[in-house]
């Protein structure tokens, strides 16, 4: 049975890059409003703030610098590795303003080491890199592996010698003159869908992260879609969530934009920097993520501030408990709630809460289908399509959906099967009331802060360890970040050899050193466990489901 979204279907124009719709078209905010009635981009903590007329005649600049210096063109790649910055949506609308095919923007986690940017920039095959002062450590060796020129490092932020700055660019751009190069328009027989612009990070339903392709289309539909179902006095935007997550992309850059609100950027979180900013600006819609919210309930900190202002918490990236429902309705009683569910490959939203349901009674469920959306659940072993209150797989299909996987045709069909429909890996149902919620996740995927790890990243990593035969790593709960990563490993003969299981015990730790070692802190393993056998399909495959099954054993201490 295929599910139908219950709001009204709404129409998203296919002939407008998202430049034309942001800054030039009839529904641009530029258009309706006089410059001093214009929202913009404000740094929370330096006060810096740009207003959108200002971004759109910023970015005209740089994108102009970008191709006269550099040449950019035909689609080419620039990376934003950076803290969230004003001048990080002013980059990336620059790049996508670029003449011919448009310029793709990849955002990469400021929290990278040299060899997760280095596989980054690769993958995304970047030729320019945007960053800040504080990356440059990475940044710079990380450039250096993927062949990207000193010169091509650019800083948002900050100052440093021998780079040039984004402010570099926009004098270069500014002296250009009458030389200005004119934005991208879709060519003739092509439409939005045709053209990706941004290339974000996501391992999908299984294997390493890969660079999912995101269409101009896709950023206006879901920002339609997400607006339509947005109250009219939301004019302020907390991005407290990073840039370069799909969630930041659209709720933080672009939903902003088109609906002229105020955004406050957080370069750095804190909680106290995150309260004083919603006070300070009297923001009363605060998106955030579920260890925030705990954060909200359990940091004595929040009793110094006053945010009976608020009207509603808004929640996304990860499960959020019952028990922590409970406990945010009864600290803030009146404040309303709201949720969305979605993936990178969905461009964010595949449900979200309408507007007169934003109450903590339906905060346990993740929201109705959006507008133009079809949901189908399957059980996800026969593949058969089953029907309300019915739990299996969450497929997924609207103009939100994104194009593929970037030279990865095997994952972009397992994903994205025939008929356009997007396997999700969750499992939930939809109840009568046309609520979907999620009850489990099939797919390799482990959330860690809201925060997507890849198992098979860390197999990877962790088969290079000289003690390591073989090994599997999966998720164990954990009620502050949701879930963190667990390793199996068969050790080999040879370390194990002769020694009692108590001996052995101190060579795990050692495996948990050898991760915070190579990983980013979020992908950090916190238990080891050994295994004799690590337990596989005929063809090889880890069998995860096994896994699980085997977490919720109990063991038994020798
Ligand atoms: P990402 O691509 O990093 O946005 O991760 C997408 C995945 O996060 C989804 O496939 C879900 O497993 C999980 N997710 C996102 N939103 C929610 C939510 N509201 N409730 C439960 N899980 C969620």
């Amino acid at each position: 049975m295929i599910f139908k979204s219950l709001n009204p279907d709404i129409s998203v124009p296919e002939d407008l890059t998202l430049w034309d719709w942001l800054f030039e078209s009839s529904t641009s905010p530029l258009r309706g409003h006089a410059p001093s009635k214009l929202a913009g981009f404000t740094n929370a903590a330096t006060k810096e703030r740009v207003r959108y007329d200002e971004v759109k005649s910023h970015a005209t600049h740089i994108s102009t610098a970008l191709v006269h210096k550099f040449g950019l063109s035909a689609g080419d790649t620039v990376a934003l590795f950076s803290p969230n910055s004003v001048w990080y949506p002013i980059a990336m609308f620059a790049t996508n303003r670029i003449d011919y095919e448009g310029g793709v923007i990849s955002g990469a986690s400021p929290a990278y080491n040299v060899e997760e940017m280095t596989y980054a920039l690769k993958t995304a095959q970047a030729k320019v890199l945007m960053t800040a002062t504080s990356s440059l450590p990475v940044a710079v060796p990380a450039a250096q592996n993927a062949g990207i020129s000193k010169d091509r490092i650019i800083l948002l932020e900050g100052q440093a010698e021998g780079f040039s700055t984004i402010k570099d660019l926009l004098r270069l751009g500014r002296e250009a003159g009458t030389n200005q190069v004119a934005p991208f328009r879709i060519p003739v027989g092509k439409t939005n869908k045709d053209v990706c612009g941004f290339l974000s990070f996501s391992s999908g339903t299984t294997g390493l992260p890969k660079a999912v392709m995101i269409a101009h289309s896709n950023v206006i539909a879901q920002s339609l879609q997400v607006a339509q179902i947005t109250s009219e006095d939301h004019t302020k935007v907390l991005a407290v969530l990073p840039l370069f997550h799909i969630t930041g992309l659209v709720h933080q850059m672009h939903l902003p934009v088109f609906r002229n609100a105020e955004v406050y950027m957080l370069p750095a979180f804190s909680m106290k920097s995150m309260l004083s900013t919603i006070v300070e600006y009297r923001i009363t819609e605060i998106l955030l993520v579920p260890p925030i919210l705990i954060r909200l309930l359990r940091d004595p900190i929040v009793q110094n501030y006053d945010l009976s202002h608020v009207q509603k918490f808004s929640s996304g990236a990860a499960p959020l408990s019952a028990e922590v429902i409970q406990a945010l309705s009864r600290r803030f009683p009146r404040t309303g709630f709201k949720q969305g569910y979605g993936m990178t490959e969905s461009c964010s939203c595949i449900t979200a809460h309408p507007l007169d349901k934003a109450t903590y009674e339906y905060a346990h469920r993740v929201g109705t289908i959006v507008a133009n959306t079809e949901v189908k659940i399957i059980d996800p072993d026969t593949g058969k399509e089953l029907g309300s209150n019915e739990q299996g797989e969450i497929l997924a299909r609207g103009p939100q959906v994104v194009m593929g996987y970037l030279n990865n045709e095997k994952a972009t069909r397992e994903a994205f099967d025939a008929d356009n429909w997007l396997h999700t890996g969750d499992v939930g149902f939809i109840d009568d009331e046309g609520f979907i919620t999620i009850t489990d996740r099939i797919k390799e995927m482990i959330k860690v802060k809201g925060i997507a790890v890849a198992p098979a990243e860390l197999e990877d990593l962790l088969l290079g360890h000289p003690m390591v035969e073989d090994v599997a790593v999966g998720a164990i709960s954990d009620d502050y970040t949701g879930q963190r990563p667990k390793a199996y490993v068969v050790l080999k003969p040879s370390a194990r050899q002769g020694k009692s299981k108590s001996q052995v015990l101190p060579l795990l730790d050692e495996i948990i050193e050898y991760v915070r070692q190579n990983k980013v802190r979020h992908k950090w393993v916190t238990e080891v466990e050994m295994l004799e056998e690590i337990p596989k399909s005929a063809s090889g495959k880890i069998l995860r489901r096994t896994l699980r099954e085997l977490e919720k054993t109990p063991r038994t201490e020798e």
